[in-house]
């Protein structure tokens, strides 16, 4: 069978999106091709032929990431977080685990259980919403655009906020649907380090903000005293050897732990999530 150079350009182009989006998903699709050749021999009519081959890679690929994926992630180190709200802790968008991104090493999340029930007998009812964490296999393949989570050794998770209304704490819930890109910025007489990286040409330090609606921010305040007691849980761990927020967030929530770093201006504002990573 020929194929066309453009459709050949079109099947590396998908291959190479899904790898850098899901890191199995590229090698999913090279599996379900002999089934869209199928799809195309059998099918006569093409609208039966634009409606099947897309769902039989869905199908292909949710059926792998819940089933096959974690299995073979185990011998690889890597385990998944929760998908659903187990032990306390969550996904803030289940979009984390479809593409598969929410694999970490079993010391990782053994730690973030432990907190999470630490953080139930402070503040009970509250969930840990985790963000990006680590692709299932591989060190060194970077989960774009989080370069160093490569290792299953990374976890972001979204700070805590409240209703504005009702002062009532919130679980699960972010004023960014990512968890990403809304963020609490440093008040007046903070250190600056948003301006600060800005000011050195670092544009992508606050590029979240752009591309990420800010009109929850009003009405999903953040909540500093959740926030800051998960960070002092976190930081009592002796597997975690780091954390990054930003510097005046360190300041105004008093915490003063060495294991709390600036980021650097090369990676993006750390005011809407906390970085946990272990050694
Ligand atoms: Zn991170």
């Amino acid at each position: 069978m020929k194929i066309k150079p453009v459709k050949a350009l079109g099947l590396l182009l998908v291959f190479v999106l899904l790898t850098i989006i899901t890191q199995v998903g590229g090698i999913l699709f090279l599996f379900w091709l002999p089934i869209g050749i199928l799809i195309n021999r059998k099918l006569k009519d093409s609208l039966q032929r634009k409606i099947a081959k897309p769902l039989s890679f869905i199908g292909l690929y949710a059926v792998a990431t819940f089933t096959i994926i974690p299995l073979l992630a185990k011998p690889f180190g890597r385990v998944p977080m929760p998908i659903g709200s187990t032990s306390h802790i969550q996904p803030l968008t289940v979009w984390t685990c479809l593409l598969n991104r929410h694999y970490v090493r079993p010391t990782l999340k053994k730690t973030i259980e432990k907190v999470a029930g630490q953080m139930n007998t402070a503040f009970p009812g509250t969930q840990i919403a985790y963000l990006d964490a680590n692709f299932p296999f591989m060190n060194g393949f970077p989960l774009i655009p989080h370069l160093s989570h490569n290792d299953g050794k990374k976890l972001d998770i979204a700070f805590f906020y409240k209703r504005a209304s009702t002062d009532e704490r919130l679980n699960g819930l972010a004023p960014s649907w990512m968890g990403y890109g809304v963020h609490e910025g440093p008040l007046k007489g903070e250190v600056n380090m948003p301006n600060e990286c800005a000011n050195k040409g670092n544009w992508q330090y606050g590029f979240m903000e752009r591309i990420i609606p800010q009109y929850k921010k009003e009405v999903m305040p953040f909540d500093g005293e959740r926030t800051r007691a998960i960070i002092s849980l976190l930081v009592a761990q002796p597997a975690v050897s780091k954390i990054f927020i930003e510097p005046h967030l360190k300041v105004r929530l008093r915490l003063n732990s060495q294991k709390i770093r600036f980021h650097g201006c090369q990676a993006v504002r750390h005011d809407d999530h906390i970085h946990v990573q272990i050694r």
